[in-house]
């Protein structure tokens, strides 16, 4: 894993219309790379700085030049994700945060000209790349499939019909996978679109206190892209096969101040062991690597069903990115902290 570390990078939001209401104050502060959180109740002294990759700053315009747009993030991060995937890596990029904070607009973003996120982003560059091929003895092949995790079971989006969850088995080689999971081959962005929207409307959503399209599960993006090269002298093939897993999470935010009960807290308590096991995992990796030790076995990967399955995604040949986002509201401080914790622990 020579080199390889978690790219980390904050991304703030600008006030949502409820935090106008409320007059929210701005608890977050970025310079350069550096996110300033400072605690309502001790304006003065209560400040803490945080360095990552990159801090990400949202003001209400997108005309503000302290703007970060969706080509900028995709820029800096899922394009350097392409590129590891393109020489042959494993690469995960996963949006973290409490609800409402800007996971799926980092990650998928809207349909409007601009506002697409990192995976829409990713996948038409992956085929303006692959496009541009001129070598008769390369070939590429892309295949994708979408699940979702909830309360530790897994649901295939591709296929709505399949009704209840999937199991998650061991490849002796190839590792973890999921039985029965629909992995579909597609030629272009729009075959990947049209399958996207009918996976996003097949997705668990539950309406919580904190907003009501709270989404409870994590929804995993993943594309096997094939590059085979065809030796001219011997005829003989060989394939570099990348994985590229692409994460929203579920919401960060803990159980009870959502005001969950019975279902719903237990709900939280399944999601927020992916979430601990994810974070223990990331830290392992990373301590595992400026420690230069190069032992796994102290990883936790198998103690949820996330971490398990993108175990040949965070260890071993891969690269790993992390968003983690953010509310700029006072309202928010815990939550914010919290998030800004977990992607401390990531670098
Ligand atoms: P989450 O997935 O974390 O629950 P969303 O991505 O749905 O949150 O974001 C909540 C709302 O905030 C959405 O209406 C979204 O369009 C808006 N939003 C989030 N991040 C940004 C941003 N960086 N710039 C502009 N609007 C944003």
């Amino acid at each position: 894993m020579a080199g390889a570390s978690v790219k980390v990078a904050v991304r703030v939001r600008p006030f949502n219309s409820r935090e106008i209401g409320r007059n929210a104050k701005c608890v977050i502060q970025m310079q350069g790379n550096t996110t300033c959180i400072s605690n309502p109740k001790q304006p003065k002294d209560g400040a803490k700085n945080f360095t990552f990759d990159y801090s990400y700053w949202s003001h209400t315009t997108p005309d503000d030049p302290g703007f970060t747009s969706q080509t900028q993030v995709y820029k800096d991060i899922g394009e350097e994700m392409l590129l590891h995937a393109f020489e042959g890596y494993n690469v995960c990029i996963f949006a973290y945060g409490q609800t409402g904070a800007g996971k799926s607009y980092t990650m998928m973003g809207k349909q409007e000209p601009g506002q697409e996120g990192i995976i829409p982003q990713l996948c038409e560059d992956l085929f303006q790349r692959t496009g541009e091929n001129t070598d008769p003895d390369l070939t590429y092949s892309v295949e994708v499939s979408y699940m979702e995790i909830y309360c530790e079971r897994v649901r295939d989006l591709l296929n709505p019909k399949s009704q209840g969850t999937l199991r998650v088995r061991e490849h002796p080689i190839l590792g973890p996978y999921v039985e029965d999971l629909s992995k579909l081959a597609v030629t272009g962005f729009t075959d990947i679109r049209d399958l996207m929207d009918a996976g996003n409307k097949a997705r668990t959503v539950a309406a919580t206190n904190m907003n009501e399209t709270s989404s409870r599960s994590h929804a995993v993006f993943t594309i096997v892209f094939t590059q085979k090269r065809r030796d001219q002298m011997t005829s003989l093939d060989t394939e570099k096969v990348s994985k590229i897993s692409l994460v929203d999470l579920a919401g960060s935010e803990r159980a009870d101040s959502s005001g969950a009960k019975g279902t719903r807290l237990k709900e939280g308590a399944n999601i927020n062991k992916s979430l601990t096991t994810l974070g223990k995992v990331i830290s392992a990796l990373a301590e595992m690597q400026s420690s230069k030790k190069r032992k796994s076995d102290f990883i936790p990967y198998r103690d949820s069903v996330l971490t398990w399955l993108l175990k040949e995604n965070l260890g071993g040949n891969s690269r790993t990115a992390m968003i983690a986002a953010l509310s700029p509201a006072d309202i928010n401080y815990e939550e914010t902290l919290s998030t800004l914790r977990y992607a401390d622990r990531a670098k």
